[in-house]
């Protein structure tokens, strides 16, 4: 396979999505449409289930033996839950990035970013792999800081850099969404702002999906915002959804202003 160009803008969509683990249900029929090229925020309180959603997305929750699903996951027209469908394909179509960055520490910082390439069996000549290292990390924010010493271990940038590099090393495989877990929760505020000022960036190759605790966060970088809510033990639902500002201006929820607003 060749190196790929940057894959068309795709459209993501869960249809009533239930999960358990074991007898424990944990969402309930959850209906979202992530739109082509925009960033949508899932927002909610600890434990309503936005990490359980994100990694159904990418068929991550598969990897849990307990846990269990209903409904389906729509990339553009495909169900990626369909039998047909390898469920490495659908890793790499959909990439994820974590809440604690996740670098080959010992490995340098094109190796990083080249890492997929050889997981995903893609063949690249040198100087389109070179061109793809450049690539990857402008989009990650972090080429003018690393474009000097290419060959030095990703275990040596600082964390915010790592993450940065973590964004890198998933575009390279040129996903067509990106969900990110609380990407920036354990960065300081600096490294978070270069991350949210790459976002805007990116989305102009990927979808995203981010989840995020910081209100100000999901204010400044998303267009859509879903708040997610499991009260009293009940399972994770969608109490609102809309554009972000109409979400934060003009809550159609009381419980959604009450998150927005800090109240709880
Ligand atoms: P959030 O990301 O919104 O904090 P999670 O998706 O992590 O919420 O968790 C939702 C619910 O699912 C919680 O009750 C949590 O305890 C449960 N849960 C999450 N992961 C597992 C797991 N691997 N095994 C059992 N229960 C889990
Ligand atoms: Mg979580």
């Amino acid at each position: 396979m060749e190196a790929r160009p940057a894959a068309p803008l795709a459209q993501l969509e869960a249809v009533g999505v239930s999960a358990w683990f074991g007898d424990h249900k944990v969402l309930d029929r959850v209906s979202l449409t992530m739109p082509a090229g925009e960033i949508t925020a899932l927002i909610g309180p600890s434990g309503c289930g936005k990490s359980t959603f994100l990694r159904i997305l990418n068929r991550m929750h598969e990897l849990v033996p307990s846990a269990s699903l209903a409904g389906r996951v729509m990339l553009d027209d495909e169900d990626i839950y369909d039998a047909t469908v390898r469920v490495t394909r659908a890793r790499r179509d959909i990439g994820m990035v974590f809440q604690k960055p996740n670098p080959f520490p010992a490995m340098s910082i094109r190796d990083n970013v080249l890492a997929g390439l050889k997981l995903t069996g893609t063949k690249a000549s040198k100087s389109e792999k070179e061109d793809l290292v450049e690539h990857c990390l402008q989009l990650g924010g972090l080429w003018n800081e690393v474009k000097d010493r290419l060959d030095s271990p990703g275990g040596g940038l600082s964390g915010g850099q790592q993450q940065r590099l973590c964004i890198a090393r998933s575009m390279a495989i040129k996903p067509r969404v990106l969900l990110m877990d609380e990407p920036c929760s354990a960065l300081d505020p600096t490294s978070t702002r270069v991350i949210e000022e790459t976002m805007r960036t990116l989305a102009e190759e990927v979808t995203i999906v981010i989840v995020t605790h910081n209100m100000q966060q999901a204010a400044r970088v998303s267009d859509s915002c879903a708040f997610f809510l499991a009260s009293h033990g009940t399972p994770g639902v969608i109490v609102e959804h809309g554009p972000t500002e109409a979400m934060f201006e003009r809550p159609q929820d009381p419980r959604t202003a009450d998150y927005v607003n800090g109240r709880f």
